[in-house]
């Protein structure tokens, strides 16, 4: 290193980089600033552009000398404020030429220092200036977008909504929510490099057409884009031209599709979340596919929402006024002559005092939604618990339970404990309390699930795997499973029985379950021919309305008396 080239290097100041062709100024202005900065020198714009993309991580300010030979200085002004890693580094331009001051400041200059040099105060007023003023900016732009993507994150996103509306009282604005089809299987697949590049791509494509149509694009959370803009706004172009231009850059079997749910002229008295709950409404509502990929906000949906709002409301009361109403379905061994009862499922059901008999198939996804499945479930798993206790008391004789456990309540780091104290409180022996998990939640953070699973089969709870076949299990974790019990999801009962009566998918897993020493319980059983059918393959356990629906305790009891007096004959 040349003397000339010295940087003066003091711990904890800023860097700053010379760029000027004459040695004299070079000094002049380094042992100006020597004091109080870092300083790199170079002497032509060729150096200068090295310079600064070997340090463009330390640096803070480039002070720009516009006159040079070979590379000028407002050459290299333009490549700095052309290149999106460079382009937020302040340049101040030093200059004899008033016209000059002008063009620089225009390509993006943050201030200029005429020569000959002013005194030194001045000079330093000007480079802190411009330094403060450019790591404020760069603050307010780590907070306000999202890192992956450079869209705006949710939060910004909604006081620009506001600030849009300020702007354009008068102009009617759609709220709409994009969303990506089966994102997870493109993570799983191809893995979470590729999903990350499959957003961007989505999000530049969208931020490009929505520049163009004159909205404001977000990512608010994992694959779920917001977009803001004016009514009128052709959304079905607007998907359109963002996957097709998505899709011409993946080979042909990665094609991603997109749907969006669009609040249309929404109301301003509403709070911009809210507008963009509703466009998530009609987004869910194409989520199968099946009725295009464009949900408009409407009545039905609308409906649908306060009745939700209803049964939110309405919840803390139901769990204190005890309104849900647990009903037990039976499940029969079938291997011997005659069907055997072995255990049953707690179902739970709503008594609302003015809505009447609501099924869990309306209130289960929505509490799984916003989290109130778990004071449900805890309530439940108890009752049954209790019912198990007085069962076992009443006909002597030890009967097992099954209850369900949602996808949420697995990420409960209190799981364990809680089913332990419930088995505890109400006198019951763990391997009497089965615990359903659905095959779902396997799938989806799997060594997270199964660790839980082993802490309670460690205490001796028995798992069986709802929904077994609709949750996608890879072979490879199904053969790493802590289960006791296999549960076909009753789609399969239903394939395998419908015209074509094909039942070889079932013989497939009830093999799979013996490699796994696990039982095969088949729900949904509804006829004798499937019953006969299934026992012939080798299914173990079967529930259904071919036994008997679920009823309430009492009811059920008649099951038990038959049990009791089979046993003692
Ligand atoms: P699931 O766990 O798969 O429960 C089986 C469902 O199939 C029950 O519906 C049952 O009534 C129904 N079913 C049983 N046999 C037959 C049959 O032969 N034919 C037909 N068509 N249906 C049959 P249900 O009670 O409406 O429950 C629906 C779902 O709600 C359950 O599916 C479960 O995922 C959830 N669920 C019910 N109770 C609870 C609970 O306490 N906690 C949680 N987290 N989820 C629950
Ligand atoms: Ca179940
Ligand atoms: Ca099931």
């Amino acid at each position: 290193m040349t003397n000339d080239e010295k940087i003066y290097l003091f711990d904890g100041k800023r860097q700053i980089l010379i760029v000027d062709d004459e040695m004299i100024n070079r000094e002049l202005l380094g042992n100006l600033l020597k004091d109080d900065y870092e300083l790199l020198f170079a002497g032509d714009g060729g150096e200068a552009i090295d310079k600064i993309k070997q340090n463009k991580d330390a640096l803070s300010l480039v002070l720009l000398d516009l006159i040079m030979p070979g590379i000028n200085g407002l050459e290299v002004l333009k490549q700095i404020k052309n290149d999106p890693q460079l382009k937020n580094l302040p340049v101040i331009v030093l200059t004899s030429d008033h016209q000059s001051e002008v063009e620089s400041l225009n390509i993006g200059a943050s201030d200029f220092i005429p020569k000959p040099y002013p005194e030194k105060s001045v000079i330093m007023a000007r480079i802190n200036r411009s330094i403060e003023l450019s790591e404020d900016r760069m603050i307010i732009n780590a907070t306000e977008c999202d890192p992956l993507t450079e869209l705006f994150n949710r939060e910004f996103f909604y006081s620009y909504a506001e600030q849009f509306d300020a702007h354009h009282k008068s102009v009617e604005t759609d709220a709409a929510v994009v969303n990506i089809d089966h994102f997870h299987t493109i993570n799983e697949r191809f893995g979470t490099d590729y999903g990350d590049m499959v957003l961007r791509l989505v999000a530049s494509k969208l931020l490009e057409y929505n520049i163009e149509a004159g909205g404001i694009v977000c990512r608010s959370e994992a694959d779920k884009f917001l977009v803001y803009c004016p009514h009128g706004t052709d959304f079905a172009d607007m998907l359109e031209t963002v996957s097709n231009d998505v899709n011409s850059r993946m080979e042909s079997n990665n094609r991603i599709r997109l749907r969006i749910g669009v609040y249309e002229k929404v109301d301003r008295s509403m709070p911009v979340e809210r507008r963009f709950d509703r466009a998530n409404m009609a987004c869910d509502a194409v989520k199968n596919g099946i009725s295009g990929n464009i949900g408009i906000y409407n009545s039905t949906i609308h409906e649908k929402e306060l009745f939700d709002e209803q049964l939110i409301e309405d919840f803390r009361k139901a769990i204190e006024d005890k309104q849900f109403k647990i009903y037990y379905q039976p499940k029969y061994n079938v291997h011997g002559d005659k069907p055997v009862l072995t255990s049953a499922e707690a179902l739970v059901r709503w008594d609302h005092p003015t809505l009447g008999f609501i099924s869990p198939t309306v209130f289960i996804p929505l509490f799984e939604s916003n989290g109130l499945i778990q004071t449900l479930d805890n309530y439940v798993w108890n009752e049954a618990a209790k019912q198990i206790n007085e069962w076992e008391t009443k006909y002597n004789t030890s009967f097992p339970v099954s209850v369900n456990i949602s996808r949420v309540d697995m990420y409960d780091p209190q799981l364990v404990e809680t089913f332990k104290s419930i088995v505890e409180k109400n006198g019951i022996s763990y391997d009497e309390l089965l615990l359903e998990i659905t095959e779902s939640s396997y799938t989806e953070d799997a060594d997270q699930i199964i660790k839980v699973v082993k802490d309670l089969r460690e205490l001796g709870f028995k798992i069986e795997m709802d929904d077994f076949g609709t949750g996608y299990s890879s072979l490879n974790m199904i053969s790493e499973l802590p289960i006791d019990v296999l549960k076909l999801d009753m789609q399969f009962i239903r394939q395998a029985f419908s015209n074509r009566k094909d039942t070889k998918l079932i013989e497939i897993i009830i093999e799979i379950a013996e490699y796994l020493s696990a039982a095969v319980v088949a729900e949904g059983v509804e006829t004798e021919e499937q019953v006969s059918s299934l026992k012939e393959i080798g299914c173990d356990i079967i529930q259904g309305y071919y036994f008997s629906k679920p009823v309430p305790p009492e009811e059920f009891e008649k099951f038990l008396k038959e049990k009791v007096n089979a046993d003692c004959r």
